[in-house]
């Protein structure tokens, strides 16, 4: 369901402060940046988030698809 990929947190350290931030995909996609709490501007790039993003989505489809644990 395309619809549940909005929900996935990608995880992205801010570069300041050092936090993990969980940054779901919806922001990365409408705002290509997100504020950390120390008030950094952390730019979504392309390659970092989204890689990291597709194998979150990847994990969580084989999650969804194996669910007979
Ligand atoms: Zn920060």
């Amino acid at each position: 369901m395309p619809g549940d990929l909005d929900d996935i947190c990608a995880q992205i350290e801010c570069p300041k402060c050092g936090r993990e931030l969980s940054v779901p995909f919806r922001v990365i996609r409408l705002q290509k940046a997100v504020g950390c709490q120390c008030r950094a501007m952390i730019a979504l790039q392309d390659d970092t988030p989204l890689a990291e993003l597709q194998r979150l989505i990847d994990e969580q489809n084989s999650q969804a698809g194996a669910n007979d644990d």
